[in-house]
């Protein structure tokens, strides 16, 4: 009886270290699971909401690379002092995991500088890469290597730049590396010089970018014609000497890739430019350009599937974007958007101002032929052909080339209805990509953000925390806690400051 009390004992001795050492297997495969990613994509389609995605979708007729990843979130965008968020509140919301004010940048309501994540990569002993098809020095850009209160300190910001140690940056110019504007009252010479002795090459034509190898030296790299405020062109403009958002990811992970890995953040920022515009074809051709560098990543976590973490969010939607329209009621013809070949920006930049310059020009017959050229909209023909305007269509253009050609959009702007009518843009344009949009059946109701929720997707390595509904602060926060244990108190304390900020609201 009692050899068998024992024998029981022994068993459950046994039975015990089983348990335990089951448990050590366990534990250590969960340390194992949670080991941080060598490499880390963060993805930033700037104004991008789910109709900009939808749109772009529905467009080519197939899904978009980044709604193919494994993991799908609901992301809350406001900022600490406005519901309707901006780029900069939202890239330091998204790049550190701090709340901030509308125009600061990587610095918190009470303006005390923040670490972004990038930077946190740069202190692992990763290389950190920074790629935007607007100027490098643009808001969603900045908040991942400068701490200033105002996004259009262009001038810190650059300075910043050429301080950050980062390892590669591709996409536009800088707006104002030498201080012109007067700015900043801390002036330490041309920001680009600056780069250049603290090891920059910089590199600007496409024969010489595309030959680039993985080497010790820095790269500063844009394209050496840009279009507008320092960016690249939209991607409906893009022509064959330029090189593209997808060129520029494609080429970073080729530079950064080292055994110590690489964080690297994309934007693409002129989805935004395009929906403050209201132009949808713009929107839709740099959606796709975009979900094109997002494929780039994509191929290469395919490749290092346990070593790569993809996350694409956007920081908020721009334009109010409406997948319907009440004139076209339930009909949808993305077809039409084909007509457009050129963006509103070339269009105003290139076509008008060339169309401007002849006197004879002053009638609108004179502009028929360039609607038609460039939008597909036609002044006669059968009603059957919806390319063909209406008499309220042409009224409206009518309207629109007058104040154009007498070219009173600035002062005009601030009167609400015409504001209504044109957002600050130059008339004609802008009334044109409307009548498009509306007769693809897609309507606008802002030139400026929205506060929907926007989606935030993942693949890889702890894809999974990206799944649920969450704000763009977790979006950091989550990327640093994946990063490692090493980051803690960095992850801790911002996330403290955090939650103490929300409650204090
Ligand atoms: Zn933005």
């Amino acid at each position: 009886m009692k050899r068998f009390y024992f024998q029981k004992i022994k068993w459950c001795a046994l039975f015990a270290v089983l348990i335990f050492a089951s448990a050590l297997i366990v534990s250590s495969q969960v340390v194992f699971a949670a080991d941080s990613p060598k490499y880390v994509f963060l993805f930033i389609g700037d104004g991008m909401g789910l109709p900009q995605k939808m749109a772009a979708e529905k467009y080519i007729g197939k899904k978009l690379v980044m709604n193919s990843l494994s993991a799908h979130g609901v992301t809350t965008t406001n900022a600490a002092d406005r519901f309707i968020t901006g780029s900069a509140a939202a890239a330091t919301a998204i790049a550190t995991g701090m709340k901030t004010n509308i125009g600061f940048i990587g610095m918190d309501s009470n303006q005390k500088p923040l670490k972004s994540i990038a930077q946190i990569a740069k202190e692992k002993g990763m290389k950190a890469g920074i790629v935007t098809s607007v100027s490098i020095d643009h808001a969603t850009p900045a908040a991942f290597y400068a701490n200033v209160p105002s996004r259009s300190q262009y001038y810190d910001i650059a300075v910043a730049l050429a301080k950050s140690g980062f390892d590669y940056f591709g996409g536009g110019g800088m707006k104002d590396p030498a201080n012109k504007r007067e700015n900043s009252l801390n002036f330490q010479g041309d920001a680009l010089e600056l780069a250049k002795k603290n090891g920059y090459r910089v590199v600007t034509k496409k024969q010489e970018f595309l030959a680039l190898k993985p080497s010790k030296e820095k790269i500063l790299a844009y394209n050496e014609w840009l279009q507008d405020g320092g960016a690249l062109s939209y991607a409906l403009d893009m022509r064959e000497q330029d090189i593209s958002l997808a060129e520029f990811t494609a080429k970073g992970i080729e530079l950064l890739d080292n055994p110590k890995g690489f964080f690297m953040m994309v934007e693409g920022g002129k989805i935004d430019w395009a929906c403050h515009a209201n132009d949808g074809a713009a929107s839709i051709h740099d959606t796709l350009a975009f979900d094109e560098a997002v494929k780039h990543a994509y191929d290469f976590y395919k490749a290092h599937p346990k070593k790569t973490l993809i996350v694409v969010t956007g920081d908020h939607e721009t334009g109010g974007m409406a997948l319907g329209f009440a004139g076209t009621r339930y009909e949808s013809n993305f077809k039409v958007l084909n007509n457009q070949s050129v963006s509103f920006q070339r269009f105003g930049d290139e076509i008008l101002a060339e169309f401007k310059k002849k006197e004879s020009n002053k009638v609108f017959d004179a502009i028929k032929p360039l609607i038609t050229k460039y939008f597909g909209l036609k002044f006669d023909g059968g009603t059957q052909d919806s390319m063909v305007l209406q008499s309220y269509e042409i009224d409206r253009l009518k309207s629109a080339f007058e104040r154009s050609m007498a070219g009173d959009t600035e002062e005009k702007s601030y009167d609400p209805e015409v504001y209504l009518l044109y957002g600050g843009y130059d008339p004609l344009s802008i009334t044109l990509t409307h009548i498009l949009n509306q007769k693809a059946g897609m309507a606008w109701t802002s030139y400026k953000h929205t506060a929907v929720p926007i989606a935030t997707s993942a693949a890889g390595l702890q894809a999974e925390a990206f799944n649920g509904y969450y704000d763009n602060t977790d979006i950091a926060l989550k990327i640093m806690s994946i990063m490692g244990s090493g980051d803690k108190p960095v992850y801790e304390k911002q996330s403290q400051n955090q939650t103490a900020m929300v409650q204090g609201r």
